[in-house]
């Protein structure tokens, strides 16, 4: 389909593409196998100027006057994703550390955190999942305590993205548990603050070259100014918002890794032999490479319109934002596994391309809202929209 794509989006998709099948492809077997953290992959990344799509171009970024920068973002983790969606990832979960700045931190924290991450010098982490608040994100047990400029912060963050290769962390934690989800609020934490350590990096099933790593924090003192937005309580509307911004990221990782293994199917149908012919040739095959190639476009349709829409400054859009994440994912899954099923034996083997990417594709229906979270958001919201117009 033609998406009527910007010179400036053309450039970004022509860019990406260049890194993912001239740097990344040649590498992302031994990455995955091995689970190398892909800083050579960011250097690239960030020398074509991708580590700063959605940051406005006041903090050194790429995200144009009046746009979030979100369909820039979504088209290059899309071409990066086709190749690698763990390498891919390394871009996109920085993103998602930077959105609790972008969407909720003072000038002056702005100025002092963007600028490194928009050069790619850089990298960002998210920080709310713990060991007993993943989906109930309000559970969490990390505490933040006022103690004259500082807060001291306790708690384990878990399964952080980036975890150790960031250096500016955005955690969340609780400031007063009395009061719940009110009593939230971010910090900006950076790697080398006393009492801020690492434990274990996590081996992972898929999404390999990108490090999942635990945060600990033991009396962390970290300054008053890195509360964001210099306020106490506000942390679950921006962990919230973050979320919405970024699930649409997360939709392009899916969207990029369908696509990749339906670009492999293609190809390897048009060249394997069975009964003396193409397996192309065989009418259950074509049925399932069309299948795919409908359900991928439908799913770029709806993540380039969601971000689309956001980009032009929507406002109320989690339910789009959920729309797009739990399609693509859902999709992502469905058409890695068919991928391997076209591929047969060999599709089973690591010397293909298409069993990594059935393993890539199933974090993105688990991270950053899995998809019973997303089904769950977009219920309640289509209930409360319907109550209202019965009004
Ligand atoms: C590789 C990886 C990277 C990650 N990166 C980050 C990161 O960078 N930052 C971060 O903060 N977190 C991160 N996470 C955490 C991730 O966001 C959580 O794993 C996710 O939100 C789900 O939480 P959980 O794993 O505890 O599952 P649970 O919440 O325990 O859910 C278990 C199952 O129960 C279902 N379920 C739970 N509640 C409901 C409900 N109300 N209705 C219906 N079904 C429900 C779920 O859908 C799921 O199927 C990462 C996780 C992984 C695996």
């Amino acid at each position: 389909m033609n998406y009527f794509f910007t010179d400036e989006e053309q450039m970004i998709i022509e860019t990406s593409r260049e890194i993912a099948q001239k740097k990344i492809k040649p590498v992302r077997e031994h990455y995955d196998a091995e689970g190398i953290f892909p800083w050579d992959m960011v250097k690239e990344m960030a020398n074509a100027g991708l580590c700063g799509l959605y940051i406005p171009e006041e903090y050194g970024g790429m995200s144009p006057k009046g746009s979030k920068g979100i369909m820039q973002l979504v088209l290059a983790t899309e071409e990066m994703s086709k190749v690698c969606g763990g390498i891919a990832l390394s871009n996109a979960a920085s993103a998602l550390g930077t959105f609790p700045i972008l969407l909720g931190a003072t000038e002056a924290q702005k100025k002092k955190y963007l600028p490194d991450v928009a050069s790619g010098k850089k990298l960002a982490a998210f920080g709310l999942t713990e060991a007993g608040a993943g989906s109930d994100a309000g559970a969490m047990r990390t505490t933040a305590v006022k103690k004259g400029n500082k807060y001291i912060l306790n708690g384990t963050k878990q399964w952080i993205t980036n975890g150790f290769e960031a250096e500016t962390y955005t955690v969340f934690a609780m400031t007063d548990k009395s009061k719940g989800a009110r009593g939230c609020s971010c910090f900006i934490v950076e790697k080398g603050t006393p009492g801020f350590t690492f434990g274990k990096k996590e081996n992972k099933m898929g999404i390999r070259a990108s490090a999942t790593t635990e945060l600990i924090f033991q009396d962390c003192e970290v300054p008053e100014e890195n509360l964001v937005g210099g306020k106490e309580g506000t942390g679950f509307i921006i962990a919230v918002g973050t979320l919405n911004h970024s699930r649409p990221g997360v939709a392009a990782q899916a969207l990029g890794i369908a696509a990749g293994a339906l670009d492999e199917s293609l190809a390897y149908a048009r060249q394997r032999e069975q009964f003396g012919q193409k397996i192309s040739g065989f009418q259950a095959v074509q049925h399932m490479l069309a299948i795919m190639a409908v359900e991928v476009e439908a799913a770029r349709s709806l993540v380039y319109a969601v971000s689309r829409s956001v980009d032009a400054g929507a406002t109320d859009f989690a339910k789009d934002s959920a729309f797009c994440k739990y399609y693509a994912s859902e999709v992502a899954m469905k058409v890695t596994t068919n991928a391997v099923q076209i591929f047969g034996g060999y599709g089973y083997m690591k010397e293909y391309p298409v069993e990594k990417m059935m393993r890539d594709a199933k974090i993105t229906q688990i991270y950053e809202g899995t998809s019973q979270i997303q089904l769950n958001e977009i219920a309640a919201k289509l209930i409360k929209e319907s109550a209202q117009k019965k009004k």
